[in-house]
């Protein structure tokens, strides 16, 4: 896929369409300075877009089993009531679960407590910038985590939520999240490669607004999507003489199409273990790599091969010294 075009796609549509989330505001000071003037995306554009770690994570805490309609007033009146991470540490947990009621799964709520408390303890007050130590923090896994680096701190990385997981599964790969034919590591560095340099804030935040908008998970809004010729679910849909993927969702050729499924042997993931397989036994010439691939495992696409050589080269798997690889 030509990811420059797709990039600039993304973001025309985000500029125009997407939306104005309280969460998305830079931090406390901004949220008050900004009271009653109503936020646009331009605006995210032309300002820095590190924002305040504690009001990424209540959000996404809040977001995590709640629908964004429910979250919206409760995420206004809880920072509110506790505008900084100390502010929530010096809550009590009773008058924290209180607020947190009409949000369900109630756990979230004593999470976030004890999260604040172990930043103003062990921390300072400051949140820690390394998926390591946020990892640590009660109620924060890999994709909070993740989403703190990108969203706080600038980090070039892909968070993959579900909207975000069904776009690249559809756009890059034409079948469902659900069928994703590539182990959860690969598709992550995938995620990660897309990422424009110096843009995994918006970036990210662009792709959820895609999702939850137009790229939705049981009615895609195919026939107005301004990525439509860049994906292969849509390309999947018209070889089979279905106007769009939209419809093609709801037709028996889908059934087909999942008999259809990839043999493993050519997958990427089939391919990358088939490349480390030949370094093990000693470092190669990269044209002797490619024909060895060729002719013992069928890869004749220069082209894939080259992209399964750059993602095993991301994922610090081989080196490519002058023309050699090898495993270190
Ligand atoms: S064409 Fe349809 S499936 Fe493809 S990205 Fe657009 S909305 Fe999603």
């Amino acid at each position: 896929m030509n990811r420059a075009l797709f990039q600039k796609i993304i973001f025309a549509w985000f500029e125009k369409h997407g939306r104005v989330l309280p969460w998305r505001v830079k931090n406390h000071e901004d949220a008050q300075r900004m009271s009653g003037v109503r936020e646009t995306l331009a605006t995210y554009f032309t300002k820095a877009w590190r924002r305040d770690p504690y009001r990424v994570i209540v959000s996404e805490l809040m977001l995590q089993q709640t629908q964004v309609d429910r979250v919206l007033p409760k995420f206004e009146h809880f920072i509110k009531r506790w505008p900084t991470v100390l502010d929530l540490s010096r809550a009590k947990l009773s008058e924290v679960m209180i607020e947190w009621q009409g949000l369900g799964y109630n756990r979230r709520a004593r999470f976030l407590h004890e999260m604040a408390k172990r930043v103003v303890e062990k921390y300072n007050g400051v949140f820690p910038q390394t998926e390591t130590e946020l990892r640590t923090l009660p109620g924060i896994g890999e994709y909070t985590a993740r989403a703190v680096l990108a969203f706080a701190y600038g980090q070039d990385i892909g968070v993959i939520d579900t909207n975000i997981k069904r776009i690249f599964a559809r756009v890059e790969l034409g079948v469902e999240a659900n069928a994703i034919p590539i182990s959860p590591k690969e598709f992550q560095s995938f995620i990660d490669f897309s990422v424009p340099k110096h843009h995994g804030d918006p970036w990210n935040q662009a792709l959820m607004d895609f999702g939850a908008l137009v790229c939705t998970a049981k009615s895609p809004k195919c026939d107005h999507c301004p990525a439509k010729t860049l994906c292969i679910a849509q390309r999947i849909a018209e070889e089979y003489r279905v106007k769009t993927y939209a419809e093609f969702l709801k037709t028996p050729h889908r059934n087909q199409q999942k008999k259809q499924s990839i043999p493993f042997e050519q997958t990427n993931r089939y391919f990358r273990g088939r490349i480390v397989d030949k370094l093990r036994e000693s470092p190669i010439h990269m044209e002797e790599l490619r024909m060895h691939m060729e002719t013992n495992h069928g890869l004749s696409s220069r082209k894939k091969f080259g992209e399964i050589i750059e993602s095993l080269v991301l994922d610090k798997l081989i080196y490519i010294r002058g023309s050699r690889a090898s495993l270190d």
